[in-house]
């Protein structure tokens, strides 16, 4: 019982946070920043900060994850990291030569007072930035927001390089938010066999899920390049997945470009799919091939053969809040009871859209933005369920509470495997059932006395 001390009485707490459901702002940004082709993500802080971020990305995605740091030490924690900044740039053309630097700040840069933006303006004013090359910035202090809020404010920095020629391109913005290289993958899988042109921002596939070929490469082939970026400002419209992740950056091309935008949910799960395909189909005035039909059916033939099992099982999740949002409907779709659903990222937006999802459910649903795993931990201790889905942090509670688990979300440290596999669109939704059946079942024959244990399920 590694969480021994966790009481089932729960006290209303407003000031402690106990084993986050999130983590720091930055990571998000260097996520987000290596979705683009030739870039060199920058932490603006000190290298504990870096050194962090760059490892808890390593051991999800399993991959080498490079990125600059501005190195602070007292001196610059006191007076600022400009020089250190200005160092850098410098620094990093002269010897990685990247395309794009994507700095970010730290919980240190951002109480300091360190205006990236402004560092930019005066590298650019004194020549350090050399020509064809290009550096944004988000600001991404810790001690407010998320993981998510990070990633969403890199994505919309990126925003910045997108330009208006006048010519449309004939192309589709796709911002797919925090979701895994194989996602990215499927999600233009599905765009090309609609038969629609699209930009996909950012992209990591290629970068964090790529080959081992015997050779290393600083800069990865995959990555949404910067002739991609510039022409997003061209697009036909913008299709942003997640309102927390991707919804920024729409509205930014939207606002700046006159880019129409659709925010939609993260294609997770058969209606979520829907949307998004059907958007896809709209937008660019195509119809859906027959193929899609085909994977869209395959996906409902799935859900009514395992729908015996899936009744009525009570499930925990906690993620982040698109990726919830969609599963939270995807598993009341299927007919199964989420119960106890949790967010460390903050938004009471977020809390009133499971609640609308959930509203038929003939029982009330706890749920809560910027809430932790102490707390999932004592409403599964008070009402036990039949399924808990999360990051591996979950597997704590699953332990304890001798509940089956599906690893699902970020991070996942302990598995290997999962950023090749898509859990989005028709697809993923057949993954995603397949893993949620066989822990289920694991535990149905785990439990079963000799007499009633059987070899056909
Ligand atoms: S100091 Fe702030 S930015 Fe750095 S690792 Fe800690 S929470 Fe993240």
């Amino acid at each position: 019982m590694l969480l021994r001390h966790t009481p089932k009485e729960i006290s209303e707490r407003s000031a402690l946070t106990i084993n986050p459901a999130k983590t720091c702002q930055p990571i998000g940004a260097m996520y987000a920043a290596l979705g683009i082709h030739g870039c060199l993500p920058h932490s603006h802080g000190s290298q504990g900060c870096c050194a962090y971020h760059r490892s808890t990305l390593t051991r999800h995605y399993k991959e080498p994850v490079s990125a600059g740091t501005s190195s602070f030490t007292e001196g610059a924690s006191v007076f600022g990291g400009q020089a250190n900044m200005m160092q850098a740039i410098n620094n990093i053309f002269t010897v990685y030569n990247p395309v794009i630097i994507a700095a970010h700040t730290t919980c240190l840069s951002e109480t300091i007072g360190d205006d990236l933006k402004q560092i930019r303006k005066k590298a650019m004013d004194e020549g350090k930035l050399p020509e064809g090359k290009y550096m944004i910035s988000a600001a991404t202090p810790s001690y407010v927001g998320s993981h998510v809020t990070g990633f969403s404010s890199m994505v919309k920095a990126m925003t910045d390089l997108a330009e208006k020629t006048g010519k449309k391109n004939g192309k589709v913005n796709i911002i797919p938010g925090w979701v895994e290289p194989a996602d990215m993958e499927e999600i233009k899988r599905l765009t090309k066999m609609i038969g629609v042109g699209s930009i996909l921002f950012p992209d990591t596939s290629g970068v964090l899920n790529g080959p081992l070929s015997g050779e290393y490469k600083m800069f990865p082939d995959g990555g949404t390049t910067v002739a991609e970026l510039k022409s997003t400002g061209d697009s036909i419209a913008t299709l942003a997945l997640g309102e927390w992740c991707s919804a920024d950056a729409a509205r930014a091309l939207d606002k700046t470009h006159k880019v129409p935008c659709q925010v939609l949910d993260m294609p997770f799960g058969l209606k979520a799919t829907d949307r998004f395909i059907d958007a896809l189909r709209t937008v660019a005035g195509v119809s859906v091939p027959d193929e899609i039909a085909l994977e869209r059916g395959q996906l409902v033939d799935l859900i009514s053969d395992m729908h015996q099992y899936f009744y009525q099982k009570k499930v925990a999740l906690v993620g982040d809040p698109d990726q919830v949002i969609a599963m939270t409907e995807f598993l009341v779709s299927i007919d199964m009871c989420p119960k106890h659903i949790i967010t460390g990222t903050p938004g009471k937006k977020f809390e009133k859209r499971i609640k609308e999802i959930t509203a038929d459910l003939p029982y009330e649903v706890n749920v809560k933005a910027k809430g932790d795993m102490f707390l999932l931990h004592q409403w599964i201790k008070n009402e036990p369920v039949d399924l808990l889905l999360g990051n591996s942090y979950c597997k704590y509670i699953a332990r304890d509470e001798d509940v089956p688990f599906v690893r699902w979300g970020f991070p996942i440290l302990d598995r290997q495997g999962h950023q090749y596999f898509p859990t989005v669109g028709y697809k993923g939704g057949l993954r995603l059932l397949e893993k949620i059946l066989g822990v289920l079942l694991d535990r149905k024959d785990r439990d079963s006395p000799e007499e009633s244990f059987e070899l056909v399920l």
